[in-house]
C-alpha cells in the first residue's frame, strides 16, 4: 500500500538511478513528489504556423509527423532521432538526442504538440530536443468540443540528472492516486475567508491542470499557505518580544524641536511622520521593532539621527550598524557634525579603524561586526541598522539575545531596497513599517543619457564644463584590475587615461575594495572636502555614500549592473537641490535588446519602485528576490505583489496567535509551522 511517506522506489520503474535523480531535487518521499510544485505549464493550445517561426525563438507548433528516424550519430556515442513535422502548409525538422525509443512509440501520421527553441543547424532551421506530446484522436476530429481546452497544458518540472519531464509526469500521476491523504492544516475559517481550495485538490489541480482556472487556484492556495505560515512565524515573534522590556526613551520635545529648527532645511512631511512613529515607539517599555523604508536619498539618516538624540538625551546608549567601513566613516561624521553642540559622545569602530572609546560613548557607530563585540560596555537601548537588507530574523534575534540584559534593546533597520510595500510585509512580517514616499524639495530628477562611443568625447566635454562650475563627479568601473577574459573597463586601467590625459587638468583618485584602509579614507574625505574633482571607483560606493556636491556619475559597461544597483549607483548624485547628471555607457560588444531595455527604463524612471516593478517583469521574482535570499518559493514569489492576499495572511495568523499562541486547538498547523521553521535555514 502506497503510503505518503513511501520511498520512491515503490513506483513502478523507480530503480536506483532515478531515485538518487530525484533525491537530488530533494524528493525522497511519494510526499516530497506531490510537492515537487511544477515551474510553469506548457500551453500546447497555443500553437503558431511554421511559415511565421524565427531563429532563436521559443515557439509551440502543432502538427503531423511526416518522417521519423533513429540513427547513430557521427561519433557513434550519441544517438539521434529526427522528425519532419508538417503543419499542412510548411515542414520543420525536430532532433532529439540519446533517446531511441522516441523514434517507436511516435509514428508517421501521429499529431503532435511540440514546444522548444527554433535553432539553425542540422541543414536548417530545428526544433532541439522539443519537449512533445500526442493530440488525442477527441481533439483532432474535434468530436469533442467541450474538451479542446482539455489536456493542452502540461506542467513543466525542475528536473536532474538523467529525469525527463515525462517520466516526472508519470511518476507525479501515479503519486496522486494517493493525494487525499494529504492532510489540511490550514484552519477552515481562514480557507473560507479566501475562498481557497484543498490542499490535496491544489495539489491534483497545480500537477494535472486543465485550464488556466486550475493553475491560479490551485496557486493561489499554495502561495496563501506559504505566506501564511511566514506571517504565523512573525506574529509568533512578535508575540515574544511583546513580552519583553524595553528601556523607556521618553520624547525629549524641546531638544528635538532646538535640533530640528538648527537644521539648514526643514524636514519632509515623510519623514516627520516616520520620526513620530519612530518616536513613540521608543516611549512604549516594549522593544520597538521596525523598518524605515525610503528611496535613495529620501533623507533616512536624519530620521535616524533624531531617534538617536533622544536615546542620548535619555542617558541610554545606542549603536549604528553599517554593512561598509566607508558608510561607518561618513555616518560618523555626519552625526559628529549633527550633535556638535550635544553633551553626549560618538564612537566609531569598524575592522580597521577606531575613534572615540566604545565602552563609554553614548552613541557608537561601526560595521556589523560590532554585535559580535561583547564588551560594548553599557547596554544597548536602541539598535540601528543601515542598509542591511539581508539583515535576518536570527541576527535580530542574536542583538535581542545578546543583550543578556533584563532588557532587550529597540531595533530599527532602514532601507532603501525599493520594495513594494506588500513584499515588506511578506519579508519583513515581523517589523512595524514606517515609509518615507517623498524626497526633499527641490531635488531635480537625475537627467539620465545611455551614451554611445561616439559620443564620448561629447560627454567628457560637458562634464568638464560642469566640473569647473565647482561640481565633483563618481565614474564607476565594474572591474578592479584589467581582465583577460572580459573585454570590460577596469578602474585601474582606466584611471591613468582619464587622470593623465582626458581630464588631466582635474583632480582625480581612485578608490576600490582593495585600497588600503588610510588610503580610503583620506580619499573620501579628500573628496567629501572637494580637494578632488573626479572619483573613479568600483561598485563600492554603491551604498549610502552621501557627497551632495557631486552632481555628475558615469557608469562604464552599465550594462553589466543589475537595475536596482544602477539606481543605487545613481543615487550618490541626486543628493542636493542641483541638477544631477548620469551617464551610462556600454561595452563595445553587442549588448543584448533586453539589456538596453533595462538601462532605458533608467533613463525613464527615476523612482526605486517602478523600477523594482520593471525589473521583476525583466527577469522574474525568482531571480531578483532570490538574490535577496528570502528563501521563498517560486509559487509565493508570485504573489508577491498580491498586497490583498499577504495582509489577509497577516491579519488570520494575527487572530490565530492572539486566540491560541501555542496553536494547541489545531495540532496539524503546529506539526506544519514546526516544519517549516526547521526548513527555514536561510535567516
Ligand atoms: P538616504 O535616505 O539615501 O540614506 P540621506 O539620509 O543620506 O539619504 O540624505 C540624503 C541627503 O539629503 C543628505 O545630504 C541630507 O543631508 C539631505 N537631506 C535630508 N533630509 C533633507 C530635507 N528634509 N531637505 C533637504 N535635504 C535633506
Ligand atoms: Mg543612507
Amino acid at each position: 500500500m502506497l503510503t505518503l511517506n513511501s520511498p520512491l522506489e515503490e513506483l513502478k520503474g523507480v530503480g536506483e538511478k532515478t531515485a538518487g535523480d530525484l533525491e537530488k531535487l530533494g524528493i525522497k518521499t511519494i510526499s516530497d513528489l506531490l510537492f515537487h510544485i511544477p515551474f510553469r505549464h506548457e500551453e500546447f493550445s497555443q500553437a503558431e504556423e511554421i511559415s511565421s517561426l524565427k531563429i532563436g525563438e521559443n515557439v509551440k507548433i502543432k502538427g503531423e509527423v511526416e518522417l521519423i528516424s533513429g540513427r547513430r550519430g557521427f561519433r557513434r556515442k550519441m544517438h539521434v532521432t529526427e522528425a519532419l513535422i508538417s503543419d499542412g502548409k510548411n515542414s520543420l525538422k525536430a532532433v532529439w538526442f540519446n533517446q531511441p525509443f522516441l523514434s517507436k512509440t511516435i509514428k508517421i501520421g501521429d499529431r503532435l504538440f511540440l514546444s522548444g527553441k527554433v535553432s539553425e543547424g542540422y541543414g536548417g532551421p530545428c526544433l532541439v530536443s522539443p519537449d512533445y506530446k500526442k493530440i488525442n484522436e477527441e481533439l483532432i476530429t474535434g468530436q469533442n468540443n467541450s474538451s479542446t481546452n482539455e489536456k493542452d497544458l502540461e506542467a513543466v518540472y525542475r528536473l536532474s540528472g538523467a529525469l525527463t519531464q515525462k517520466v516526472l509526469r508519470r511518476l507525479t500521476a501515479e503519486a496522486l492516486k494517493i493525494v487525499d491523504k494529504i492532510p489540511e492544516w490550514l484552519p477552515s475559517e481562514s480557507r473560507k475567508k479566501l475562498s481557497l481550495i484543498s490542499l490535496s485538490e491544489a495539489l491534483l489541480k497545480i500537477h494535472q491542470a486543465k485550464n488556466q482556472k486550475d493553475i491560479l487556484a490551485a496557486q493561489k492556495r499554495l502561495a496563501f499557505s506559504e505566506l501564511f505560515l511566514r506571517q504565523l512565524k512573525s506574529q509568533k515573534i512578535k508575540l515574544e518580544l511583546a513580552k519583553r522590556k524595553a528601556p523607556l526613551i521618553k520624547f525629549q520635545e524641546q531638544a528635538t524641536k532646538d535640533f530640528i529648527n538648527s537644521l539648514p532645511f526643514k524636514l519632509t512631511n515623510a519623514q516627520k511622520k516616520a520620526a513620530w512613529e519612530i518616536l513613540r515607539d521608543l516611549e512604549k517599555p516594549r522593544p520597538m521593532s521596525r523598518l524605515l523604508e525610503g528611496d535613495v536619498g529620501s533623507g533616512k539618516t536624519l530620521v535616524a539621527a533624531l531617534a538617536l538624540l533622544n536615546t542620548a538625551l535619555n542617558g541610554e546608549k545606542a549603536a549604528l550598524m553599517v554593512p561598509s567601513e566607508i558608510l561607518a566613516k561618513q555616518h560618523y561624521q555626519t552625526l559628529s557634525k549633527l550633535f556638535k553642540n550635544q553633551k553626549f559622545s560618538l564612537a566609531l569602530k569598524t575592522r580597521s579603524f577606531k575613534e572615540g572609546d566604545f565602552e563609554t560613548a553614548d552613541i557608537i557607530i561601526g560595521t556589523q561586526a560590532l554585535i559580535q563585540e561583547k564588551a560594548m560596555g553599557k547596554k544597548l537601548a536602541l539598535t540601528i541598522v543601515d542598509e542591511q537588507h539581508r539583515f535576518g530574523v536570527r541576527q535580530r534575534k542574536k542583538i535581542i539575545d545578546g543583550s543578556s540584559h533584563e532588557l532587550s534593546p529597540h531595533f530599527l533597520s532602514l532601507s532603501a531596497t525599493p520594495i513594494p510595500r506588500s513584499l515588506s510585509l511578506a519579508i519583513y512580517g515581523d517589523l512595524d513599517l514606517s515609509i518615507i514616499d517623498e524626497l526633499p524639495k527641490g531635488r531635480k530628477e537625475t537627467i539620465t543619457k545611455i551614451v554611445k562611443e561616439k559620443d564620448r568625447a561629447q560627454a567628457h566635454e560637458f562634464i568638464k564644463d560642469r566640473l569647473k562650475t565647482g561640481r565633483q563627479a563618481f565614474f564607476v568601473y565594474p572591474l578592479i584590475d584589467e581582465s583577460d577574459k572580459l573585454s570590460l573597463k577596469s578602474v585601474k586601467q582606466d584611471y591613468d587615461l582619464i587622470a593623465e590625459k582626458y581630464f588631466k587638468e582635474f583632480k582625480c583618485a581612485l578608490i576600490h575594495g582593495k585600497t588600503k584602509k588610510q588610503e580610503k579614507e583620506k580619499t573620501m574625505a579628500d573628496f567629501s572636502q572637494g580637494k578632488i574633482d573626479i572619483l573613479l571607483a568600483t561598485s563600492v560606493i554603491e551604498v549610502g555614500i552621501d557627497i551632495p556636491n557631486a552632481t555628475i556619475i558615469i557608469i562604464e559597461n552599465a550594462e553589466r549592473f543589475g537595475l536596482s544597483q544602477l539606481h543605487q549607483l545613481r543615487g550618490r548624485v541626486n543628493r542636493s537641490d542641483k541638477q544631477s547628471f548620469c551617464f551610462l555607457f556600454l561595452s563595445k560588444e553587442n549588448i543584448s535588446d533586453k539589456s538596453l531595455e533595462r538601462l532605458k527604463a533608467l533613463e525613464e524612471y527615476k523612482d526605486g519602485l517602478s523600477l523594482a516593478k520593471i525589473d521583476l517583469k525583466m527577469r522574474g521574482a525568482g531571480e531578483i528576490f532570490g538574490s535577496l535570499q528570502s528563501g521563498f518559493s517560486e509559487i509565493a514569489l508570485s504573489a508577491l505583489f498580491d498586497y490583498g492576499m499577504i495582509k489577509t495572511a497577516q491579519e488570520e495568523a494575527e487572530r490565530l496567535i492572539k486566540t491560541d499562541p501555542e496553536l494547541n486547538n489545531y495540532p496539524l498547523l503546529k506539526n506544519k509551522l514546526g516544519n517549516f521553521e526547521n526548513d527555514l535555514h536561510l535567516e
